[in-house]
């Protein structure tokens, strides 16, 4: 093996310049070539590489976004596209691939793995919806920045004696909504994973009033339900006024934090670990502190679940 390319698919993620970073240095540090593909997999359909040298990728580690760019690549799914991809990478000279991104990049990582490319997955979704891996790169910085968000709103919210309902990313992955709600002290955590009762949600806000409190926060999950009409309703039905603050595309930027520094640097490193050691077709993960690696059809098949323990705190917390 002697050349191998990196690319970033799906949603940005915070992490994800610290991942090229480490893979393109300890590439060349095992003497590899590494090829940067642009735009995911509709730059590798249109042939859009770029050499990468040790100077390509300095100053990026504490960078948000992907040097690399990322794209939702349609073309890619049809019919015939990951042969086109798969022959382009071998016209190229490409030996093999590492596909940083989220479930659906990892789909495709698949498909090119059994067309005969060699690849590798590394999670790099704000969402955490890989159920394989305790974290995703990206994770850590997304709810941080919920965090800053969430205590700007609630010096409003006391201000004023105000509810707010705040919208967060995560798609049907709860994750986001629960460890920024139980980090910035929500008082209820709205999760995909779990039923809601708007009766019940409306008696903790009267009783919050009752009890002379002039903050109220409430943490919602895009996947749940709409969130204007949510929010409409809770100011019916509890008899308070609330504003809705949708974060939304602020959760994907920002330069990454310590964890997803550490995370996607160690990440992008045993990538390319195991392409020297001969493995592919696996995704690398996190789990309980150590790194492991799955096949990625398995790992994809890996069901999030939500942790019970913490969304069972936060509600303590919050009584
Ligand atoms: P995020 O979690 O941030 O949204 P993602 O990787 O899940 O990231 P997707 O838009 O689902 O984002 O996928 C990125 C790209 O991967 C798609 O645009 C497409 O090119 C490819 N892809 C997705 N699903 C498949 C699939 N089933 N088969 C082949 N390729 C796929």
């Amino acid at each position: 093996m002697k050349r191998i390319a990196v690319l970033t698919s799906g949603g940005d993620a915070p992490g994800m310049n610290a991942a090229i970073r480490s893979v393109v240095r300890v590439g060349i540090y095992h003497g590899l070539e590494v090829i940067g593909i642009r735009r995911g997999y509709e730059g590798l359909l249109e042939g859009d590489f770029v050499e990468m040298t040790r100077s390509s990728v300095s100053d990026i580690l504490q960078r948000g976004g992907t040097i690399l760019q990322t794209a939702r690549s349609p073309e890619f799914q049809e019919n015939g596209g990951p042969e086109k991809a798969a022959r382009i990478l071998q016209d190229r000279g490409i030996d093999s691939l590492i596909v940083i991104g989220g479930d659906g990049s990892f789909k495709g990582a698949k498909l090119l793995n059994d067309l005969g490319i060699p690849t590798i997955g590394v999670p790099g979704t704000i969402d955490n919806d890989l159920g394989y891996t305790d974290y995703t790169i990206g994770f850590y910085t997304a709810i941080e920045t919920v965090m800053e968000a969430v205590g700007k709103l609630r010096d409003t919210s006391s201000s004023h004696g105000r509810m707010f309902v705040v919208e967060v990313m995560g798609r049907n992955c709860g994750d986001i909504a629960l460890y920024a709600g139980v980090i910035s002290g929500a008082e209820n955590v709205i999760v995909p994973e779990v039923d809601y009762d708007m009766a019940e949600i409306c008696r903790s806000v009267i009783q919050g009033q009752e009890r002379g409190k002039n903050h109220h926060i409430i943490l919602l999950s895009e996947g749940v339900t709409d969130a204007n009409a949510f929010t409409k309703e809770l100011s019916e039905c509890s008899g308070y006024p609330a504003r809705l603050a949708v974060i939304g595309h602020l959760q994907r930027g920002g330069s990454p934090t310590a964890f997803d520094r550490l995370l996607a640097t160690q990440m992008g490193a045993k990538a390319v670990e195991l392409l020297i050691h001969g493995k592919s077709g696996v995704a690398v993960g996190i789990r309980g502190n150590k790194l492991h690696c799955m096949e990625i059809d398995e790992a994809i098949g890996v069901r999030d679940r939500l942790n019970m323990n913490l969304y069972e705190l936060a509600e303590i917390l919050a009584k």
